[in-house]
């Protein structure tokens, strides 16, 4: 019998983990299966299956559950019109039979793999595996990725091949999190995968328990696990939390996590999920050798995107086709913008043991920016040197629960995504997201249907919009006879668009001057008479729906004569397909204010 970790024992652990009940029953499952039936040569073989989102050491399978789907159906030999086929192609929905599993793939996938696997286990051992899956990884093609994956059908067990669907979805529900598995493999091993991100080199260095590591700390070249921000709900809240420190905030930008590694002329970008990201080389390398002189040093920050025509970060989603086009030397008036907001090693040697306040400060020593290339994000100097008169700034030090309100309106008003708050004593922990940094942004309501609301009147914007109509007092209808629930929205769209919808209605914009400051008789509007916009559209018909989307907490509203009224409301898009009188009412608002659970 070979000497070799079987994969049907760690199957076993897989299942009894699943089983247990609680935390420690796990971790004690776990444990009995390192000292028991693993070679501890097989250490990193097994963890990479059981933590198989962590593993870098092979590349990515390029296997989401649809094409999964497809190169399994071509494994098993089905026919692609046939019942089992669907059922793993629609594995969502589910079907008659499926029903309780739908929407899980990998037990749809199990309940079609019984129908058609034996029960023996077909002895696979835990390295052949490993093998087969690097196979799998390095395939070009479909019919390569088919053909590894009907061996592995032949030498396993229906059983045994669920858990490696699992594995090659990266996500096996054993109900247990990582830092457990860590915590019972050794008691060092988080610390030293946080700052190198290394599995194999953890479970390599730490086979011994009982024989502690010496703290490691941050080197260049290595990735480090980022440091992440806590979700509150209210800015009351997260200024509680942060009671007596000092507080930056900043503007939460919408890009790629990025960590700049520079060594000489060697630059990394790894993101967020500690992946090298070569790609961004090609538009960024030149800009950080010119402008960060250290030799080596790593950045924290977000890679963005900046348009240089309307001179303005471009919503997120572009990153990748900006770097193509800048590999191919495309002109574009969009390019790669990198915004460092810390720094993590300078004047070589890791600095996350100082205060924010200190990083940001060799933060400006170190990187000269480049705008709209390469900017840095500190509360008195980079990216909020350059903003244009009359816009919200970048980032600011917060003296009271009112200065983060305020930034966090303009922010949201400014089209982004939210702010993050920071303890300027605290230093930089990998991983960590115990409170030190604190994330508020809209929840926005996820509603199945658009909430569709009518233009009805139009408030001049001021700086570049000054003059234009920027922004919209919307209703809703009331039935039966159209009526108006009003609120303005501004943010979402862009800035043809706005111009478009405002050129489209100016020739009904009626400006109701005093004494005349009534609006139209058929929009019933406030309850007092505070909130007035600067036009209102002459009569509902003329007037154009806007799809908008919200914060999921409406509030009551004590200004407008709807029920309730919408915080941070956004644009989606503008509805010149619907006729006025398909707008929302306000019943179905109502209806969908509770269902989305924001009364
Ligand atoms: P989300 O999905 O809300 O972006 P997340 O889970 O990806 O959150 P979090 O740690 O919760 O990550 O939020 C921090 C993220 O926000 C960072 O990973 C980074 O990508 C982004 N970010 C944008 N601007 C900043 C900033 N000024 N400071 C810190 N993080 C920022």
């Amino acid at each position: 019998m070979s000497e070799e970790t079987k994969f049907s024992v760690l199957c076993s652990l897989f299942n009894w983990m699943q089983r247990s009940k609680t935390s420690t029953l796990k971790r004690s499952k776990f444990r009995k299966f390192l000292d028991t039936f693993c070679k501890s040569a097989d250490y990193f073989d097994s963890i990479r299956l059981i933590l198989p989102s962590l593993d870098r050491e092979r590349g990515s399978y390029g296997l989401k559950e649809s094409v999964l789907a497809t190169c399994l159906i071509d494994a098993l030999g089905m026919a692609r019109d046939s019942e089992d086929a669907l059922r793993l192609i629609n594995w969502r929905k589910g079907g008659a039979k499926t029903g309780v599993n739908a929407g899980n793939f990998s037990l749809v996938a199990a309940e079609v793999l019984q129908r058609r696997q034996g029960v023996s286990s077909g002895g696979l051992t835990i390295k052949e595996l490993n093998d087969l899956l690097d196979r799998l990884a390095s395939s070009e093609n479909r019919a390569e990725k088919t053909s590894v994956l009907s061996i592995l059908i032949k030498k396993t067990n229906a059983q045994e091949m669920k858990w490696i669907v699992m594995i090659i979805l990266k996500d096996l529900k054993l109900g247990t999190s990582e830092k457990s598995i860590f915590h019972e493999f050794h008691p060092d091993a988080e610390d030293l995968f946080n700052v190198t991100c290394d599995l194999k080199l953890v479970c390599e260095k730490l086979r011994d328990r009982n024989q502690r590591h010496k703290r490691q700390d941050i080197e260049v070249g290595k990735a480090v696990r980022p440091q992440l921000a806590m979700r509150v709900g209210d800015a009351t809240f997260a200024w509680k939390k942060l009671h007596g420190k000092e507080v930056v905030v900043e503007c939460k930008f919408d890009g790629d996590r990025i960590q700049i590694h520079k060594n000489g002329t060697e630059i990394h970008y790894f993101s967020r999920n500690f992946l090298d990201h070569p790609e961004y080389g090609h538009a960024m390398s030149d800009i950080v050798i010119q402008n960060v002189p250290a030799d080596r040093c790593i950045l924290d920050g977000e890679m963005l995107v900046w348009d240089t025509s309307s001179n303005r970060f471009a919503e997120f989603g572009s990153n990748q086709e900006i770097a193509k086009a800048a590999r191919d030397g495309l002109d574009s008036d969009r390019q790669l913008c990198y915004v460092a907001f810390d720094i993590l090693y300078g004047g070589d040697t890791s600095v996350i043991h100082q205060s924010l306040k200190e990083r940001h400060e060799l933060l400006q020593k170190v990187v000269k920016p480049l705008k709209g290339r390469l900017e840095i994000l500190v509360p008195n100097g980079g990216l909020n040197t350059h903003r244009s008169e009359g816009e919200p700034c970048w980032s600011l030090i917060a003296r009271s629960v009112d200065d983060v309100e305020r930034f966090f309106k303009e922010t949201i008003e400014n089209r982004d995504e939210g702010i993050v708050l920071k303890d300027l004593g605290s230093k930089w922990e990998p991983s960590d997201r115990s409170g030190k940094w604190l994330k508020l942004k809209p929840d926005y309501i996820r509603a199945g249907s658009d909430l569709d609301v009518l233009i009805i009147g139009g408030y001049y914007g001021s700086g570049r919009r000054g003059g234009e109509v920027a922004q919209f007092l919307v209703g809703l209808a009331e039935r039966p006879v159209p009526n108006t629930y009003p609120r303005r929205v501004g943010t979402g769209l862009s800035d043809e668009d706005l111009e478009a919808v405002a050129t489209k209605l100016k020739p009904y914009f009626r400006k109701y001057e005093y004494p005349k400051k009534a609006p139209p008789s058929f929009y019933q509007v406030t309850n007092n008479s505070k909130e007035r916009p600067d036009v209102w559209v002459e009569s509902p018909e003329k007037s154009i729906i806007l799809s908008i989307t919200s914060d999921i907490r409406t509030i009551r509203s004590e200004v407008f004569s709807a029920p309730y009224s919408l915080r941070f409301p956004r644009i989606d898009r503008v509805r010149y397909d619907k006729p006025w009188h398909e707008c929302l009412d306000v019943e179905s608002f109502i209806e969908l204010v509770h269902s989305s659970n924001g009364t």
